[in-house]
């Protein structure tokens, strides 16, 4: 696994339509290794390849449930939004804009298909943090940054990153987790479970244990956890947040 570079805002790729993929063979999988660890290695808590150049529709998701404790990991190949329900807003960061965030409009739930890293079809349908991020990464497909929801880039609010909050905080002896909230993003209506995978498309998925929620193997939840209150800006005080 590689950690690749990852493109900033001024970067033409990222304003580019990435093409669907048409097989999921050996070079996908690399690709889709090297993008986790690169997310990971830039502590973001979502990742899409045209962010690494590679314009083709492909994202990953990492978060952590906050009822489980469970860190899962989410890859689609060729997602597609076929439903948004509710509108909650959502202060936001990206890894192609590092230290910036800004407030913008996102849907509390949405039902989202695509194809897992097997290739085998998928159909989510959830709210919280995956609804989320998968709304963010998906945009970076059509060539679209969270910045094009701001009436204006004055809008935009300036951060300390996380990664030089960290090393400021262990240099004090602070721990950055205690300087955060415990924010998320509103849930949904109750009647729903999260994550729910469409009956249909499960039973498509003829073989499939994991359709496309898995956990990660080797990482921990609280660095994912400190990720997502990284992308919502560690706010605080509100119920609508995010880095
Ligand atoms: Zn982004």
């Amino acid at each position: 696994m590689t950690v690749r570079r990852i493109l900033t805002r001024e970067n033409p790729r990222l304003r580019m339509k990435s093409a669907k993929v048409k097989r999921v063979d050996r070079p996908m999988q690399t690709l889709i290794d090297d993008m986790i660890e690169t997310m990971r290695a830039a502590e973001g808590v979502g990742l899409a390849a045209p962010q690494i150049g590679v314009l083709l529709r492909v994202i990953v998701c990492e978060y952590v449930d906050d009822e489980t404790e469970e860190l899962h990991q989410t890859v689609l190949i060729n997602p597609e939004v076929l439903a948004k329900e509710g509108e909650w807003m959502a202060e936001e960061g990206c890894l192609s804009i590092p230290g910036y965030v800004g407030t913008v409009p996102r849907a509390v739930r949405v039902t989202v298909k695509g194809k897992d890293r097997k290739g085998k079809d998928v159909r989510i349908k959830t709210d919280g943090q995956l609804a989320h991020i998968l709304q963010h990464e998906i945009d970076h497909l059509d060539g679209i940054l969270f910045t094009d929801y701001l009436k204006s880039l004055d809008e935009l609010r300036e951060v300390e990153s996380p990664r030089k909050r960290r090393r400021r905080a262990s240099a004090s002896g602070d721990s950055a987790e205690s300087a955060l909230s415990d924010e998320t993003p509103p849930a949904g209506d109750e009647d729903q479970p999260e994550d729910t995978i469409d009956p249909a498309a499960a039973e498509a998925a003829v073989g499939s244990s994991a359709p496309t929620v898995g956990r990660g193997a080797d990482d921990e939840p609280g660095r994912a956890r400190q990720r997502y209150r990284d992308f919502c800006c560690g706010a605080r005080g509100r119920r609508i947040t995010c880095q």
